[in-house]
């Protein structure tokens, strides 16, 4: 296994990047990505593009891996100096309560746990129920309104899970927002595979995708490529209790080939060129189809005229939750095929 690979998905999964405060991870991206590239320009909504520059003018193709990451917001402060929060992108109310978080201040970051009313006290009808996150607080020890806005708390601070990367089996890891780490350094290995390329390469970390595929839309447009991939993470479907029919794909069998999900039904054109080079390079990977949600490439493929798009996508466990899991296979796997692609596009496009 690719040492570089876990060291940097160790190094992205630790920094935070709720949507709207990608800046840490931002800044790794810049740090990962700048040996490989000709050139990095970050634009106007923070979106950061290595561009890697090829011989013939067209086609261009984009690839992207969004930065941002799900995670909380401070909404009121109480009296008391606990923290109610609004949640910043799709995440699972059963899941928050006694989680350890962090405050990323103006001025610093500091702890916190997610509290709830105690099982003790609850009516019997509560204990059956899910407590919804309006219903739950952050506790960071402070005694009053006063005291929490002293230590710096502000309305508006984002808050990440606090969860450290751990490696679980021989390729098996576990840490937080993989979705969409994993599609970042898989976007990483990838210009570092390259090498040299014949056509033009915008490798695009993108903003806020987590709140509706926002920085892919400008990004799109400001690139302005002939073709696009997306890579981002896909639900796995090998724990327990998934059925086939909802998601079938499973952790180390290969990146995922979407057919269609919510946002997007894979250009027919590009689905062959990804077809093609995954069985011409003996490459494992596994095909998805009407799956719920969507990738920056649903946004990218509706941009200006229509820019063909697809998804190579990492099947990850427990994605949208604080911790999830994967196999590092399935990024390097995931890399090998988006070079083997990249390499074959004059016969496609
Ligand atoms: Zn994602």
């Amino acid at each position: 296994m690719c040492l570089s690979l876990n060291e940097n998905l160790e190094k992205l999964s630790n920094a935070c990047g709720v949507a709207g405060r990608e800046n840490e991870v931002r800044e790794l991206m810049i740090q990962l990505m700048k040996p490989y590239a000709d050139e990095i320009v970050v634009d106007k909504l923070e979106n950061v593009i290595a561009i890697k520059k090829g011989k013939s003018p067209a086609p261009k193709i984009m690839l992207a891996a969004h930065m941002d990451e799900v995670g909380l917001m401070v909404k009121t402060i109480t009296k008391e100096g606990f923290l109610q929060f609004t949640k910043t992108g799709g995440i699972d109310d059963r899941i928050l309560p006694a989680q350890k978080v962090t405050i990323f201040s103006r001025k610093r970051a500091f702890p916190g746990i997610i509290g709830s009313k105690p099982p003790h006290i609850q009516k019997e009808d509560e204990r059956k129920k899910v407590m919804a996150f309006d219903e739950l607080f952050i506790d960071i020890g402070a005694e009053s309104k006063e005291d929490a806005l002293a230590l710096g708390v502000a309305v508006g601070d984002p808050v990440g899970f606090d969860i450290k990367y751990v490696q679980l089996g021989r390729d098996v890891v576990m840490g937080k927002a993989f979705d969409n780490r994993a599609g970042c350094v898989a976007m990483i290995e990838t210009l570092k595979m390259l090498e040299k390329t014949d056509y033009t390469v915008c490798a695009v970390g993108t903003v806020q995708e987590e709140v509706g595929l926002r920085g892919a839309a400008t990004a799109a447009f400001g690139v302005d490529p002939d073709l696009a991939i997306a890579l981002d993470v896909t639900v796995a479907g090998d724990t327990p209790g998934i059925r086939e029919f909802d998601t079938s794909t499973k952790i180390g069998k290969g990146p995922a080939l979407s057919i269609s999900d919510s946002g997007l039904i894979t250009h027919p054109k590009v689905l062959r060129w990804l077809l093609d080079s995954a069985e011409e390079e003996k490459i494992p990977y596994q095909i998805e189809a009407g799956l719920m949600g969507s990738t920056d490439a649903a946004r990218i493929y509706l941009t200006r005229q229509g820019i063909p798009s697809g998804n190579i996508s990492i099947a990850t466990r427990y994605i949208h939750s604080p911790v999830s899991v994967l196999c590092l296979k399935d990024i390097e796997n995931a890399a090998k095929l988006t070079v083997a692609a990249i390499q074959r596009i004059s016969k496609y496009f």
